[in-house]
């Protein structure tokens, strides 16, 4: 059966990695951008790699959303990272940065307002009911 390309994944030797100092890791069609410092992190770094390499190349997808759930990334190397790059770990909180919009954090974001939003309305009604 015929895939057109965007369906097709993407064989490892088609990444480019492009090496940046904003952000962690991002992944855009067969481009991944990884932070500079993470060649002092080599579990880290492969297991970055890999994970992005395992993203499909959709602009949102549940399985992508998904899949930044099971991190499986080497805790004390992120620990690590995250102390010597606060920025980045900050900036990575954003929904929109110098690459688009991360439609996970959107979705994510949304959730907790709603959430924020049904309990404000249900303590207001438990309080109104009982005076
Ligand atoms: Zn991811």
């Amino acid at each position: 059966m015929c895939v057109n390309e965007s369906q097709r994944p993407s064989k490892i030797s088609d990444i480019k990695i492009h090496y940046v100092n904003d952000t962690l890791a991002y992944r855009k069609g067969n481009d991944v951008y990884l932070h500079e410092d993470l060649k002092n992190y080599p579990e880290l770094f492969r297991s970055i790699l890999k994970h992005e390499f395992e993203h499909d190349n959709k602009t949102f997808s549940l399985k992508d959303f998904f899949h930044d759930w099971k991190s499986g990334l080497p805790k004390e190397e992120l620990k690590a990272f995250r102390r010597a790059h606060r920025d980045v770990a900050l900036r990575m909180m954003l929904p929109i940065n110098r690459f688009g919009v991360n439609y996970n954090l959107f979705v994510i974001y949304g959730l907790l307002v709603a959430l924020v939003y049904l309990t404000m309305r249900s303590v207001l009604w438990i309080g109104l009911n009982l005076v």
